[in-house]
Parts: structure tokens; sequence; C-alpha cells
């Protein structure tokens, strides 16, 4: 029996692994204080991942373009892998190789990936899919704080509070064991759908706020605008720990709530009443504003979490205790693959890339010259358009994503991927990804290696390795430092001991923002709680803030944030608009849970939720197969009455693939700030699929 945690989402549910009456492994849940105990359907069945039939153990290579992949040998696909890379590079200088990473890796994998990229190849050109799903909280949290750790303090603390406002994220569904923190007399959901939590919020006699798509910023200025007018605003917290309330604040005055009314659709009532239970409960030190991807995933998604976070400080919530703002991570590593390299413009310890002085750390670390590491590079979407086009990477190597499934505008992408010289794709399964790809390496999975996670609340925790990996499957850290060593690198820079390179990734964190150099598995295994940042001298910061911001001066900051519309409008071609999310069964594209017999019999396809009303219009009835088409592409979904969705919005799950994928649909507008896609508005036509 080995305790370790779960594979998927940012929760990080602790879980016992030990033999079930069939003999193969079976997850239990395991006390923690995330899940007290508690796991979701995902986690009960991810045991099932590490024995599908479909499970790859042995290299995939393709000959030529147009022909089957075929199986082979290490050194052969190995081989040809360096030998191609160093082919291309040599044409068409470092650059033109590129690497994509994943929020799911553990921040050993981030960790050399990143170092992989800059030291082995060369090249600029990395980044990850945790760019789809945290960055605008990211980049928000880091202008109003002066540092990005998701949630300041641990969730515990919010199952004690008055009130919490959520906002754009649906946890009864997606993590479900989440919801024995929230608890709060008043939770106040705000979403465009009546998700699971929203019921939950009714049915407790607390508030559902349910905004057009897309002017989540604006109600946010109304809010503003109500907890000013309602006299909540903290003077005291306001003067002594904040700059920038009236400039924010003039982006907010005209939003009174019959304004705001009119822009987002949430009755006037319903606005005061949430800024009066939040500034209630503020006032006793017990109230939290929670944001997540539904908020988030825009094209002003940066200025819409800064919108949150200013009415979070108005009320005096961030930097106290018993009260605070945070963003619910999503992907299992979503923090920790965050912060240590494999993004395009940073690298290890939160550092960034441009700033001589992290440069000349990190380059000590790992023993080269400073100006030997290259600069930023493109963002995720940027980067994958930018693939096989003139002066765009002619080759990707790709780790734990399947971005033909996830990444927007995914049949654009697919044709970029297709336009490549050499894609490589390390994975466990044949994705719809390494089904495209040049070469397959198959590697070991989740309960297969251990390594460590950071979870949504900035704790560093240890999965545990639970099984042997099938005969003939590598580690992603094996597979790094052989191709490494192929490209011209001394063996003992890439070590495939996942302990060893969290000694070296603390030593390259020392000193950054996330500060891993007191993080030791005689730690990791002792149970303590290992909040970063966590110095070897120092004891681990569960709450932050708490005396001073992390910016110069020691103050948070109100940004000035106005709202504007979505990127692209309804017209009478495309007069719906789609909005997706996630189920409780499935997980990001799918890869893993679509193989899961349960979780795949519970939820077998794609659905569009749509009102009956609007299906009617459409000529759609129940259980129709529905064609839902936007100026990118178009995708098939089965039709699911909701008389409770708003009659101008489809909702769809982003876990299916092929002609069932929704981002086929979604609109690839990117965040000036943060380069985040515009997942969560895209035009749409609803029609019968004949
Ligand atoms: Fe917990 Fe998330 Fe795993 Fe579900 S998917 S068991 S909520 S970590």
């Amino acid at each position: 029996m080995t305790t370790t945690h779960c594979p998927y989402c940012a929760l990080q549910c602790a879980m016992r692994l030990e033999p079930g009456p069939d003999g193969r492994l079976a997850a239990r849940p395991a006390p923690f204080p995330t899940n007290r105990g508690g796991l979701c359907r995902k986690g009960w069945t991810s045991a099932e991942v590490l024995t599908v039939p479909d499970r790859l153990t042995r290299p995939l290579i393709r000959k030529d373009r147009g022909s089957n992949l075929v199986e082979t040998d290490w050194d052969t696909a190995l081989d040809h892998v360096a030998e191609r890379l160093l082919a291309l590079a040599a044409e068409s200088g470092p650059d033109t190789v590129s690497v994509f990473g994943s929020g799911g890796l553990t921040n050993e994998k981030s960790y050399t990936l990143g170092k992989f990229a800059r030291l082995a190849l060369g090249t600029s050109q990395i980044d990850y899919n945790g760019r789809f799903c945290m960055s605008s909280a990211a980049a928000g949290g880091m202008r109003a704080f002066g540092l990005d750790r998701g949630m300041p303090f641990p969730l515990s603390d919010v199952g004690g509070a008055e009130a919490v406002l959520l906002a754009g994220a649906n946890p009864a569904e997606t993590m479900p064991p989440m919801m024995g923190h929230l608890s709060a007399p008043a939770l106040l959901v705000v979403d465009p759908r009546r998700s699971a939590t929203a019921q939950v919020a009714l049915d407790n006699g607390g508030l559902h706020l349910a905004p057009r798509p897309g002017t989540d910023l604006a109600l946010a200025l109304g809010l503003l605008h109500a907890v000013r007018v309602g006299g909540w605003v903290d003077e005291e917290f306001v003067a002594s720990r904040t700059t920038g309330f009236e400039a924010a604040w003039e982006h907010a005055a005209a939003w009174w709530p019959e304004h705001t009314e009119q822009v987002t659709g949430v009755p006037a009532a319903h606005i005061r009443a949430a800024a009066d239970l939040l500034g209630a409960a503020a006032r006793n030190r017990s109230a939290y504003v929670l944001t997540g991807r539904g908020t988030e995933q825009h094209a002003k998604g940066t200025d819409t979490v800064s919108a949150w976070i200013n009415l979070s400080l108005a009320l005096g919530l961030p930097g106290r205790a018993g009260s605070g703002y945070g963003c619910i991570t999503g992907q299992g590593n979503g923090q920790g693959g965050r912060e240590h390299g494999q993004k395009a413009d940073q690298l290890p310890g939160y550092r960034r890339i441009d700033d001589p002085a992290a440069r000349a750390h990190v380059a000590g670390v790992w023993g080269v010259e400073p100006d030997t590491l290259p600069g930023p590079g493109r963002s995720a979407f940027e980067l994958l358009d930018a693939l096989g086009t003139a002066g765009g990477p002619r080759a990707m190597l790709l780790f734990g994503s399947n971005p033909a499934v996830s990444a927007p505008d995914s049949g654009r992408v697919r044709s970029r991927l297709a336009a490549l010289d050499l894609l490589v794709t390390a994975d466990f399964v044949l994705s719809e990804t390494a089904a495209m790809s040049d070469v397959v390496l198959p590697v070991a999975q989740w309960a297969e290696e251990s390594g460590t996670m950071t979870n949504l609340e900035g704790r560093v925790l240890r999965r545990n390795r639970a099984a042997e990996p099938p005969p003939g499957v590598r580690t992603d850290l094996q597979v790094l430092s052989d191709l490494a060593v192929r490209l011209g690198q001394p063996p003992e820079r890439f070590a495939t001991d996942p302990d060893t390179v969290l000694a070296e990734l603390g030593r390259a964190s020392a000193g950054g923002a996330a500060d891993y150099s007191g993080v030791t598995p005689a730690r990791l295994d002792s149970g303590e709680a290992l909040y970063w940042p966590v110095r070897a001298d120092a004891a681990p910061t569960p709450r932050l803030f708490l005396d001073s911001f992390a910016h110069p001066d020691g103050r948070a900051r109100f940004l000035a944030v106005s709202h504007r519309p979505p990127a692209e409008a309804t017209d009478a071609d495309y007069p719906l608009v789609a909005t997706t999310g996630r189920l409780m069964g499935h997980y990001q594209s799918g890869a893993q849970t679509r193989r899961v017999p349960e979780l795949g019999r519970a939820e077998p396809e794609a659905y569009v939720e749509v009102h009956p009303d609007t299906a009617a219009r459409a000529g759609l009835a129940a259980g129709d197969w529905a064609r839902v088409t936007s100026r990118r592409g178009r995708t098939r979904a089965r039709v699911r009455l909701s008389p409770t969705a708003r009659l101008d919005t489809v909702f769809l799950p982003f876990h299916f693939a092929g002609d069932q994928a929704a981002n086929n649909l979604t609109n690839p507008a990117l965040d000036p700030t943060s380069r985040m896609p515009e997942f969560k508005v895209s035009a749409v036509r609803l029609e019968p699929e004949l």
C-alpha cells in the first residue's frame, strides 16, 4: 500500500493505492487537508489509467510523411530525434526547435524541461499548456500583490468564512471534495450557467449571479460600486496597505447597479445584496473572493482578475487572517508548473528570464555563462500558431500535453502541427497529438514515478511511486537526459533521479519568489505542510502578505481597469455565445479519463447544453445531434436541454476530440498581458446535424 496523490486536478487529493479484489491497484481516499478523506469519481477510478489496454510500451516512428507509425527501439528513436534536431538547428538556428510542456508535469520535470530547452537545445521557444489555464490569474496576482501564489492561504481557512464569492469556478463538478470548504452561510456564485455549484448556493440561501458571458469585469466593477455606496469600503486598510484606489474607483464610478444590470443581465437588487453580504462578512474579517477559469479565460482576463482583486482590496480582505483573495488553480501542478522555467519568459524560482541577476544566478547553478541562455520566447498559442511558418519553429518536442484537442481554434493548431518537419511526443498512450507525431516516446505516468507537485494552495507535496512502469517504458527525466547526451550535453548535467533534480531545483530557486531551497525528501516524507516559500532556515509560509505585500513598498496595488466587450460579437450568422467547461467525469483533453471505462460510460460523447426555447428555434429536441458552428470551425454535440440556461448562451464540455471537440469553435484572441486565449466566449450558430 502506498500513500500518494491523485493524477488529476490541483486539489491533489491524497489517496492510498493498494491491491483491489482483482489484484490490480485500486485508489482509496486518504486523509489530507484539501480532500478530508474524499475523492471524486475521477480519483476513485484513477488507478485504472495505469493498465489501459492501449498503453504504449515501445517507441513509435514514422519513416515518411503519409506512412504509419511503427514500433522501433529506444536507440533508433532517440538517435533519429537527435539527428533531426541537430540538422534542423544547423539549417535554421536553435529557435527552429520548440518545446511544449504541461501544468500536469511534476516540478522536477517542469524544471528539467526548461533547462533542457535553454541548454541542450539553446532555444527560446518553450511554453506550456498552463498558459491556457492560469496565466491571467498569475498576471493579475503579480500586478496587485507583487507575487503569484494562487491561493495565499490554506484552503481550510475558507471553511469558516461567513461569505465566499466564487467567480467562474464550478468545484461541485470539477473538484467535489473542495465543496467541504465552501459551507459559508453566504455562498455567492458568479457563473453564466446554473452550474452544480450555483445550485448548491441557491439551495443554501446564497446567490447565483449569472452575467452574460464576457461581462464579468463589468459585474466586478458594479460590485465595487455597490460596496462603496453601501459604506463597506475598509478605509483604514485601503489607506495603510494599498495604493491606487481613487484611480480604480474612477473606472467603477459609473457602474451603479442598474447600469451594471443593463450590461451583465444580473439584477441590480442581486448586486446590492451581494455587496451587502460580502461587506458585512468582511467587517467581521470573514469573507473570501475566489476566481476560476470562467472569469479568467478571456481576452481581458487579466483585467477581470484585477477587478475582482480591486473588490477584495476595497473590502480589506487580502493579507489578513480569516479573509482573502485567491484563484483556484485547475491543473494538477498548475502552480508549480508556472514557477520553474517551462514558461517562455521564466527561469526557476519564478524568476524573469530577462532579469540579468536572475540569469546570472541560474546560469551559475547550471554551470554555464549567463549570456549563453536564450531570452524570452513566444507564448503558448503564438508558439503553436508559428509552427511550420516562415521564421517559425520547424520542430516541436511535446511533453504531457495534447494541444490537438486542448488548444483554442484547434483545427488551426492541428494544421500547424502537421506543417512541422518533426513532431515528437512523449506520452503513455497514443493521444490525438501523439497520433500526428513523427516519433512517439512511451513514458511512465503518475504512480510509476515519484515527484513533487504544488497544489492550489502553494503547498509542495510528493507523489510517491506505487507501481513499476511496464517494461520498455522510460520516465520523462530519462528521456530528457538521453536526448541531452545525444545533443552533446555532459551526462551529469541532466539527472534522472527526481530527488537529485529536486535538490538542484532548490538551488536554482533559492532567493527567488518561489523559493524551494528548503524542500527536501525528509521534510516531504515527514508530512510537514510545505507552503512556499520554503527556505532551509525558515518555517514554510501558509499565509502570505499578513505583514506586507510583495511590492517594494509593501503595498497592494489597485489597478484602474475598464470593461470592454468580448473579442468577437454575435450577429445574424452567429447569434449565440458558446462557453466551455469541465465535467465531473473527465479531465482536460480527456486523454486519460476517456480511457477509463466507468468515466467513458458516464459521459461518452460531447453535448451542448441549451435552453429549450433556443433549441426549439433551431429545430432541435433533447437527444438530437446538433451542429455548432463558429467563425473558426464546427463540432457535433448531443442536445441536452436546460431550462435554467440563458437564452443567448450554449455550453459545451471540452474533453472530447475530433468532430466533437469544443475547441474547434474557440477564439484564440489573446489577453494583451497574460496571452490567455478567449476560451469562454465564441459566437456560434446552432443547427440540426443532418
Ligand atoms: Fe481530488 Fe481533483 Fe483528483 Fe477529483 S480529480 S480526486 S477533486 S484531485
